[in-house]
């Protein structure tokens, strides 16, 4: 019977004939006019085998859905893995673009730090060169001092008595010096007298700029005239032991005045300027 026949468990009956399965049998019984009776147990029993029967074809219609879905999934899965490769792509682009640029604005970041630096430094540097030439010029304006004879020492102080001296006592220090050392201003101002000094031999006579005198005696030779301007440390003369002089050395007086008789302890002129004596 066309209700018995095997319902397809065995094969692999397609789509529409399985679809259709439930629907023939009914036209097969409408055919053989067979209706009851016989037919409705058969008609029970295609029932009682539906579900097997819908079952199995559920089974199939859900192994090639399974098919198809896989395949779609394989598909899907496969765009999907490629829009994942594209975008893994991408973003590597994009990381190693931004990696780039942030190297590039690193180094242009570095460019510009190095060249602010560069002028910061040539700055700094142009500013300690000016800031030097302004202390050289005040110095050299309001009077930076030295000693007259570099690396001496005093050998006879100042106001020590003895027939030596017309006043009685020593108007300056003695520095010791050889003859023809060189004797150096030992502070800026102008030569008020150079030539001989009778005493003090051939002596040079300095007015500096805060008014006060000095004074170098018994040299050997001069090296500067009545009028120059001199500079701290210029050389004005040569030692010697001309004048009243028991030897070769230097006469050093400092005075408040340019007049004889105004002289101030050379010593403590010089240190109050500053200066190692
Ligand atoms: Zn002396």
């Amino acid at each position: 019977m066309a209700f018995t026949r095997p319902t397809g468990k065995h094969r692999r009956p397609s789509r529409i004939s399985r679809t259709t399965a439930s629907a023939a049998g009914v036209a097969a019984l409408t055919t053989t006019g067979v209706i009851s009776g016989l037919a409705a147990p058969a008609f029970a029993a295609e029932a009682a085998s539906a579900p097997e029967h819908k079952t199995t074809g559920l089974t199939q219609s859900i192994s090639i859905g399974d098919s198809l879905a896989d395949e779609i999934d394989a598909q899907a899965a496969a765009q999907k893995q490629a829009a994942l490769e594209a975008a893994a792509k991408a973003k590597a682009e994009a990381a190693a673009k931004a990696k780039a640029e942030e190297a590039k604005r690193k180094a242009a970041e570095a460019k510009r730090k190095a060249e602010a630096a560069a002028k910061a430094k040539a700055k700094e540097e142009r500013e300690a060169k000016e800031r030097a030439a302004r202390e050289a010029e005040r110095k050299r304006l309001m009077g930076s001092y030295v000693a007259p004879v570099d690396g001496s020492y005093v050998s006879t102080g100042y106001q020590t008595g003895g027939a030596m001296w017309s006043s009685g006592s020593h108007t300056g220090v003695d520095f010791h010096a050889a003859s023809g050392t060189e004797v150096q201003a030992v502070a800026a101002g102008t030569v008020v007298e150079a030539g001989w000094g009778g005493a003090y031999g051939n002596n040079v006579v300095i007015r500096h700029n805060d008014g006060t005198y000095t004074q170098y005696g018994h040299m050997s030779s001069l090296s500067v005239t009545v009028g120059q301007a001199v500079t701290p440390g210029q050389q004005i003369g040569l030692s010697g032991s001309t004048g009243n002089s028991s030897g070769p050395h230097l006469h050093f007086e400092a005075r408040t005045g340019a007049d004889y008789g105004s002289d101030i302890d050379p010593v403590a002129y010089l240190r109050s300027h500053g200066v190692s004596v």
